[in-house]
């Protein structure tokens, strides 16, 4: 386990929510994920990543059908880069508003919506991997955070 992100380069996807910056990607226990270094310090996680590193079956933790439950969001996706996401909370009607692209179903997570993510997760059912694992992510940005 690395004790900080290395920043392994700068990506060429755009933050969804700055503007004019650019997506830096770093490793954490296996899992790539792309970063807003320099800006808001949220969190974008391709289709899948999520739960491989959490080591759940989807990313997130009660599938949904993103289409009728999500609303528009104002944030394109930074993949697609011409779609727009659609924010959906993170349990069915609970928890933080997360954004999720339904076309390349990456999903960006605001800085503070991990510790409401990891907070929520102690109550749910074998919510302990899911907890520990959005802790040590939260305490890299963390430790990046200025
Ligand atoms: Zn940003
Ligand atoms: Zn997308």
């Amino acid at each position: 386990m690395t004790l900080f992100p290395t920043l392994l380069y700068n990506t060429h996807m755009k933050c969804p929510r700055c503007e004019n910056k650019v997506l830096c990607e770093f490793e954490n226990e296996g899992v790539d994920f792309d970063f807003c270094d320099q800006g808001c310090h949220g969190v974008w996680s391709d289709h899948g990543e999520l739960a491989y590193y959490l080591e759940t079956e989807k990313d997130l933790p009660k599938s949904r059908d993103f289409e009728s439950d999500g609303i528009g969001s104002e944030m394109a996706c930074p993949r697609c880069e011409t779609q727009t996401m659609i924010e959906i909370s993170y349990l069915p009607d609970q928890g933080p508003d997360i954004d999720l692209c339904t076309k390349c179903g990456g999903i960006w997570m605001d800085f503070k919506e991990l510790g409401e993510i990891q907070k929520l997760a102690a109550h749910l059912d074998n919510g302990g991997k899911i907890e520990r694992g959005i802790k040590s992510l939260f305490a890299q940005l963390k430790s990046r955070s200025r």
